[in-house]
């Protein structure tokens, strides 16, 4: 009985179908708010949009204007829907939505009512326009609340550029169809023309290079040209991954990842992607960055879409530099996508304004350490100029870094915060001067990826709870418990 009411429930009472309405009339009749919905979203198409009604408010006749439509000053009588394509009745009186549907009926024209579903011939969906590309959802029983959350969900995922893509297919079409002549050739040739670099290009606003990408696979059908994205995954919350980042993480075949990626972030990839970690952990580089080169050029190589997931963005300390200039020396075709840099996290952690009128004008990203492994002093000018110092990797030097700074005459009551697991499970935040920051490289308690920042702006954070940075026993005992 169960399975029977399962099998029943996965049925639609609806069968979803797109009505042809360019060039053709479609009525509303009706004169207020409801109306006006129902012009704005026919408006999305190439219908003659007609509005019957013996006065209209404002709101329509906004609508209609933008829309290009036609208002028919007249009370509703059934003549006025003769030939039209689509009736909609948006009174918001019963009586009258009745007689418009009932008139639509008779001249065999469908008909939807305006929030009363049992008079509705069919429905309207949420609608995602990608033109010539169109997804409508509905959600019938359910209200349209969820159908417009799920909309956003789709527009999200689709780019804007998503119909463009569709026409450049559209114009070649019947050449692919002339020199592809087997089937599972031309479905393979589709297969890369939608998710490969033709996509990728026009997604990053480049029509041309897109077809010309287009016009090279046809060319040159047999060798699939791989293609890398250098993605920033962000500080770890999901939530901080870019939509763009998202959308490629869907296309990749291989999925190279650091350490420090959340798995949850390494998850939102296609569920059949290869996955291969390169978990670089301070000290401890499981794969050397030739290695990673390596590995890069030779999965493009085989034709596969890489992304290369890297923590936060891959521009800052993410040695993206070696891993272009690998691909660039071996012909494969990239791009870059940016993500919300560690800096930039913690900051927005611990509400700090990073740049602040009068007190701080320049932001710095600093690393602790420089190739040699030594502390880099250059920063300390600009430091002491009242810039704010974000700096990456410095946990493990943060006695010398502090201990450089206040030689080059930086005041040891400098605020500073630390912030460990930016944006992710974890996160705890630390305040105290550049007189405690040496503790920090002392405290055992704090084994998570830190971010230091440091100048005047810190002490204009709205800081949320925060421990101190130098930890007293007590505090300790709390951390640890
Ligand atoms: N490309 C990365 C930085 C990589 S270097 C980015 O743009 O964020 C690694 C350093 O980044 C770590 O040592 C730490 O200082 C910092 N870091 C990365 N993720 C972090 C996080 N979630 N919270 C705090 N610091 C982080």
């Amino acid at each position: 009985m169960a399975r029977q009411d399962d099998a029943a429930n996965r049925k639609l009472a609806v069968f979803p179908t797109f009505h042809k309405v360019e060039g053709r009339r479609v009525v509303v009749v009706g004169s207020a708010d409801e109306a006006a919905a129902k012009v704005r979203l026919l408006s999305e198409t190439r219908a003659l949009i007609e509005v019957v009604a013996p006065e209209i408010e404002p709101a329509v006749a906004v609508a209609l204007d933008t829309a290009g439509g036609v208002w028919v000053r007249a009370g509703f009588r059934p003549g006025l829907l003769e030939g039209a394509a689509l009736v909609f009745a948006a009174s918001g009186e019963e009586r009258q939505d009745t007689a418009v549907v009932e008139a639509a009926r008779k001249l065999g024209i469908p008909a939807n009512a305006v929030d009363r579903p049992e008079l509705c011939d069919f429905y309207v969906g949420a609608l995602v326009n990608r033109a010539p590309v169109a997804i409508a959802i509905t959600s019938t029983g359910v209200g349209p609340v969820l159908a417009r959350h799920i909309r956003a969900r789709i527009e999200a995922l689709l780019p804007r550029e998503t119909g463009d893509l569709a026409r450049l297919a559209e114009s070649f079409r019947e050449t692919v169809a002339r020199v592809i002549t087997g089937g599972a050739e031309r479905r393979r040739f589709w297969a890369r023309f939608f998710s490969g670099p033709v996509a990728a290009h026009l997604q990053a606003g480049r029509p041309d290079v897109a077809r010309a990408e287009a016009q090279r696979l046809l060319n040159s059908r047999s060798d699939d040209a791989g293609f890398v994205w250098l993605v920033g995954a962000g500080p770890g919350a999901e939530d901080l991954l870019t939509l763009r980042a998202q959308r490629v993480l869907q296309e990749a075949d291989v999925i190279v990842h650091d350490a420090l990626v959340p798995s949850d972030v390494v998850a939102m990839g296609r569920r059949d992607a290869e996955r291969i970690a390169v978990g670089k952990r301070k000290g401890a580089h499981s794969v050397s960055q030739a290695r990673i080169n390596e590995i890069l050029v030779r999965e493009a190589s085989l034709g596969r879409r890489v992304v290369r997931l890297k923590a936060g963005d891959p521009l800052v300390f993410g040695r993206a530099g070696e891993e272009m200039a690998a691909l660039r020396d071996a012909g494969i075709a990239y791009d870059i996508v940016p993500g919300v840099t560690a800096a930039l996290a913690a900051a927005a952690s611990a509400r700090i304004p990073l740049t602040l009128r009068g007190i701080a004008s320049d932001l710095v990203f600093a690393t602790g350490h420089d190739r040699s492994g030594d502390t880099l002093p250059g920063w300390a000018g600009l430091a002491m100029g009242g810039a704010t110092v974000a700096v990456y990797m410095g946990r493990s030097v943060a006695a010398r870094v502090a201990e450089r700074l206040a030689e080059a005459g930086l005041a040891a009551e400098t605020p500073v915060a630390v912030v460990e697991n930016a944006a992710q499970r974890g996160e705890t935040l630390y305040a105290g001067t550049l007189g405690d920051l040496a503790a920090l490289e002392g405290r055992d308690d704090v084994t998570g990826p830190a971010l230091i920042v440091i100048g005047k702006a810190v002490g204009h954070a709205d800081l949320p709870e925060s421990q101190p940075l130098r930890a007293t026993l007590a505090s300790r005992a709390v951390a640890a418990a």
